[in-house]
């Protein structure tokens, strides 16, 4: 896809954040390149528009960038998975093991109904800790996750990434 090279190059990599050693992936200058980034939604609404999704799901905050977009493209609804005690509403949680703790994602009671097909977003898969977690919240058929990069050094997420874009081949795992 020609696109993918633009899309990749529009990602700026700040080293050292946001604690030393870290190569941080940086999607906010890929947001401000308006073909890049209409390239990137495009790319995800092409692959879902006939999959009979209902739901998007955005991961905060950086899946909130790009999720929902897509969902009013594919004609879904979006629904935000929050960092805990942001939503004002009776929620549901689902802890999570990250490199060094734990980490929790919420979302409202009732927002998604048994049976609907969803597609997660986020903006960056790793170990797919995040994005595991986001599917057993959800608690519905969760056709898809999506993610505009995947980072291939990292170990352990490569057998629940799902489809990305960003200059590494799309792929299904
Ligand atoms: P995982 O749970 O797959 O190990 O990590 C993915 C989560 O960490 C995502 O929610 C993602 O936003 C965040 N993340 C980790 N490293 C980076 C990075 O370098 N850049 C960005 N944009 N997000 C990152």
């Amino acid at each position: 896809d020609p696109r993918l090279q633009a899309i990749s190059q529009a990602i700026r990599v700040v080293p050292h954040f946001p604690k030393p050693g870290i190569m941080f992936q940086d999607i906010t200058t890929l947001l401000l390149d308006h073909k890049a980034f209409k390239d990137t939604v495009d790319i995800f609404v092409d692959r879902y528009r006939d999959m009979g999704i209902s739901v998007v799901a955005g991961v905060e905050a950086r899946g909130f960038m790009f999720g929902p977009s897509i969902a009013l493209a594919i004609g879904a609804k979006f629904v935000p998975l929050r960092k805990p005690r942001k939503l004002p509403g009776e929620v549901i949680s689902e802890e999570y093991v990250l490199e060094y703790g734990t980490d929790c994602l919420e979302m409202h009671v009732g927002a998604v109904q048994p049976g609907e097909r969803a597609l997660v977003i986020d903006d960056l898969v790793a170990t797919g800790g995040t994005l595991s977690a986001a599917i057993s919240l959800l608690g519905a058929e969760v056709v898809e996750c999506a993610c505009v990069i995947g980072l291939p050094e990292v170990k352990g997420g490569r057998d629940r990434v799902v489809f990305e874009v960003g200059g590494f081949p799309s792929r299904l795992v």
